[in-house]
């Protein structure tokens, strides 16, 4: 079992909560996001930052799974960045749904709240690959994921997440066969900036 003691306020936090932060002396320390935040608006001079914690929802996808979402929210100096991450099994494997939200930290948290669980309801709404005799194909011509490091790869080659789903890029591969000789468009989008 890991450590994920906080080197601030000695807390044991979930492995999704730390944050690695480097010393000038080059040395990691682990932080939870509330330290790291206090420590960030005191750098950054944001006065009268509070730290938002926000309990876990759960929201349900278009196949009727239900999927929980716990969040983070991390101060980047003039922008407050809100994740929302689906802790699916285990961290480490990073699978389940992921989405991030910048804002003013100024704003009411609340406001970052509602915005972040309506893009996390859009997303759920629309079911990208559909599993049919036990197989997995693409459910329609529009796919849209997230790319992920792959263990056995060692990073040479990605996998992707779809619906939260971690696929191997081989199977991916797979997928994109019964569109043979179709074209494609690809763009690559930064999480906070994905509608
Ligand atoms: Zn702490």
């Amino acid at each position: 079992m890991p450590d994920h003691t906080c080197a601030g306020c000695g807390a044991i936090t979930s492995p999704h909560d730390v944050v690695s932060v480097a010393a000038p002396d080059g040395a990691y320390r682990l932080l939870c996001s509330r330290c790291f935040n206090i420590e960030m608006a005191r750098l950054a001079d944001v006065h009268a930052f509070e730290h938002p914690e926000f309990t876990p929802i759960r929201l349900p996808g278009a196949d009727g799974v239900v999927h929980e979402f716990h969040f983070r929210s991390l101060l980047f100096g003039d922008q407050l960045s809100l994740e929302a991450l689906e802790l699916a099994s285990g961290d480490e494997d990073r699978e389940g749904f992921r989405f991030q939200i910048l804002g003013d930290p100024q704003t009411d948290p609340f406001e970052l709240l509602g915005q972040m669980v309506k893009k996390i309801r859009r997303a759920l709404a629309i079911s990208h690959v559909v599993e049919r005799a036990g197989q997995l194909e693409l459910a329609g011509t529009m796919v849209r994921g997230r790319i992920e490091w792959d263990e056995n790869q060692h990073g040479r080659l990605p996998c992707v997440v779809i619906d939260g789903r971690r696929i191997a890029w081989d199977d991916f591969g797979e997928m994109l066969m019964m569109y043979e000789g179709w074209q494609f468009r690809l763009e690559l989008i930064d999480p906070s900036e994905e509608a």
